[in-house]
């Protein structure tokens, strides 16, 4: 980053490299800093968030450069309150972090497998011990709730928050169609709305300690999970594609995206990479494995490489997800912490 604070700049960023802004940014009264979601947004947007003049912008953006430069302020600094006053990522020296990575996954299109990845993920991760929650980022069509078998509405939690559905093995779920009447109810909204709603399924439901967020994105590389992944304050990305996506370069969208956000790729899931006879004779149904490309595309690693299993259908629909157990989820599992570890 330049030495030179510009209205343009993401707050997270600034207060990040330059502590001291803190101080400046609540002594403006722009309390944005203290905010997960509002932390990632620019100088410029927290200050129109806040109803903010152009000419007040145009002052702290002033002050935030004098106090870099060791110069005085037009306002006293002020403390952030106790508590608050770093962004979520920033508490990060992680021990006082009380959701350590939240995590999304992604695919370049829809019938990947890209919920079911997020599930059984989440699954793994459980069985090994860690605190695990699923935010189900496709409000319009929602589909970890059934996969679950979380059925009912989630209520107040003693801190006034909203209560996360719970599973049978102890997974957080937070997903739109616990709102819905019927499961089969459209919801119909625009990006704004889509964006409100997740950012108060991060900060409003009472998550408690966990040491993984899964948010499964809606499917593409368009507006809905580009909304999604803006609203939250993400520290990676899990790629879920399948052996054919390569060759239309859907991989590739989904890489450009994650790249445009300044995001971080964790790793590359294949899924229904091949089929496996009682006999164990393997089928590539969808075409030879593309490991090895994904890995060069992305620089980062492949973590699983699945088979299809038309077992995990039917117990998908009928919300027993948390029933199956194969090998290779347990290694996808183990391949997902070890990274995050490395990279962190
Ligand atoms: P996406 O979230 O990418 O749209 P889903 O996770 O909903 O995709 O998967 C689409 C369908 O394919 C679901 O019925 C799911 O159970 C099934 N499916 C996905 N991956 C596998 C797999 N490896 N083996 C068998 N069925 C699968």
């Amino acid at each position: 980053m330049a030495d030179t604070i510009t209205a343009d700049m993401i707050i997270h960023d600034v207060v990040s490299r330059y502590p001291a802004t803190v101080k400046v940014f609540h002594g403006h009264g722009l309390p944005c800093t203290a905010c997960a979601v509002g932390s990632r947004e620019s100088v410029a947007q927290g200050a129109r968030t806040h109803r903010f003049t152009p000419e007040k912008l145009d002052q702290i953006v002033k002050d935030l450069n004098a106090v870099i430069n060791g110069e005085p302020v037009s306002v006293a600094p002020k403390k952030a309150p106790v508590g608050r006053g770093v962004p979520l990522t920033m508490a990060n020296s992680a021990a006082d972090r009380k959701i350590k990575q939240v995590i999304a996954i992604m695919s370049g299109k829809g019938g990947v497998g890209k919920s079911l990845v997020t599930g059984l993920l989440a699954v793994s991760l459980r069985r090994q011990g860690q605190r695990v929650g699923v935010l189900d980022g496709d409000i319009t069509g929602p589909s970890i709730a059934r996969m679950f078998g979380t059925k009912g509405q989630p209520t107040k939690s003693p801190n006034g928050g909203i209560e996360p559905l719970v599973s049978k093995g102890g997974i957080k779920i937070m997903s739109m169609n616990m709102f819905l009447e019927r499961e089969s109810d459209p919801v119909v909204w625009r990006g704004p709305m889509v964006s409100s709603a997740i950012k108060q399924f991060y900060s409003d439901v009472d998550w408690g300690e966990l040491d993984y967020l899964l948010v499964d994105l809606p499917p593409g590389t368009s507006d809905a999970p580009m909304t999604v992944m803006q609203a939250l304050p993400v520290d990676g990305v899990v790629i879920v594609s399948s052996p054919q996506m390569l060759a239309t370069m859907i991989v590739m969208k989904c890489i450009n995206m994650v790249r445009q956000l300044k995001g971080l790729i964790v790793g590359v899931v294949e899924n229904m990479a091949y089929f496996e006879t009682p006999n164990g004779e393997r089928y590539e149904i969808f075409g030879p494995s593309n490991g090895t490309e994904l890995v060069s595309m992305t620089g980062a690693p492949l973590l699983g490489h699945l088979p299809i299993d038309p077992s995990l259908t039917t117990l998908c629909d009928s919300g027993r997800v948390e029933e199956y157990y194969a090998e290779a989820y347990e290694e996808l599992a183990g391949n997902f912490v070890n990274t995050l570890k490395i990279k962190r």
